[in-house]
């Protein structure tokens, strides 16, 4: 593959009074000459700037005048999802953050610690990931129906997933997942509903899951998830979080199939080393065990 043309990384400055702007403006004067600054002043001239292409990630400070808070993002990542964002927000903004990055921000900063260094620094480690993702792409390691990672992007990713987990000692988790009497759905309303299916509980993960988590199709009707936990979560948490985002995909479907799943959850604690295999392995374990179980009580 031959090196892309090198050109300046275009950034998107979106706030409602030039300050970031002008300090970033003048910190990068007095750095390289690589960075080309673009400010607007509310969502309505952002989203026209960014429908002209080329701008590489942006900065918004969601409070503008035509659009505020969260729906600031949403609509400018439902109009941009290729462009990276990072999102400014104001101390005791934490829930706004978090909803951010679950909804495809690639980065939360507070307004008060954003310094032009620390943003400058944010944003090159955004357009990295994000060409990364395009390069993974290339090399299919993504699923070409559902647009989640394939087996082999998940297990590529995710072993680099687990040494990162045990450098920075922290715990994740693997869930894995399978369609119960899938074939079911393929046989009696057809195939392309069968597709609906797969295609609703991987959006259905994707809602669930942070975008920093490993999501993947591993194959037919089986999906599987690595994230890290956080404090407030733990495994048990992320799985319940799944099982009621599916329930409330039940209730509101205008489907004619019920999604019902068998989920079985491994481990790692960010103590001694463990492969991906092993995971996949004990998760697999419990998970064969809840469809056990089911097929029991539905035989009864
Ligand atoms: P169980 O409850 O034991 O999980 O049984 P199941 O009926 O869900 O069957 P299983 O998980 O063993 O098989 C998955 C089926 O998924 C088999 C295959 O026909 C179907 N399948 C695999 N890939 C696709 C696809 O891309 N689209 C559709 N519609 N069906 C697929
Ligand atoms: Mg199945």
């Amino acid at each position: 593959m031959s090196e892309p043309a090198h050109r300046p990384t275009t950034l998107l400055v979106v706030e409602a009074e030039p300050t970031r702007l002008d300090d970033l403006r003048q910190h990068l004067g007095r750095m390289d000459g690589e960075t080309v600054l673009h400010g607007a002043g509310e969502l309505a001239g952002a989203l026209e700037r960014l429908s002209g292409g080329g701008v590489d990630a942006v900065i918004l400070d969601p409070d503008l005048p035509d659009s505020q808070g969260i729906v600031s993002f949403e609509r400018m990542y439902a109009f941009a999802p290729d462009v990276p964002v990072i999102l400014l927000t104001n101390e005791g903004e934490d829930d706004l953050a978090v909803r951010a990055v679950q909804g495809g921000a690639q980065d939360c900063m507070r307004k008060d610690e954003a310094n032009a260094s620390v943003l400058l620094r944010s944003v090159r480690y955004a357009i990295e990931r994000h060409r990364l993702l395009t390069a993974l792409r290339s090399l299919s390691l993504i699923d070409g129906l559902t647009e989640l990672y394939n087996r082999r992007g998940f297990n590529d990713l995710g072993e680099q997933y687990l040494k990162l987990a045990g450098r920075s000692a922290r715990s994740a988790s693997l869930i894995l997942l399978d369609i119960d009497r899938f074939k079911t759905i393929n046989d009696t309303l057809g195939h392309h509903v069968g597709d609906r299916a797969l295609l609703s509980v991987a959006d259905t993960l994707r809602d669930t899951f942070r975008r920093s988590d490993i999501i993947a199709r591993l194959s037919g009707d089986e999906f599987a998830v690595l994230a890290f936990e956080t404090s407030e979560e733990n495994a048990q948490t992320l799985v319940g979080r799944l099982r009621a985002e599916l329930t409330q995909v039940n209730e509101t479907t205008k489907e004619r199939f019920q999604l019902s799943v068998s989920i079985g959850l491994a481990r790692y604690d960010g103590d001694d080393a463990v492969s991906l295999d092993e995971l996949l392995r004990q998760a697999g374990a419990a998970m064969h065990g809840e469809k056990r179980t089911k097929r029991r009580t539905v035989a009864r």
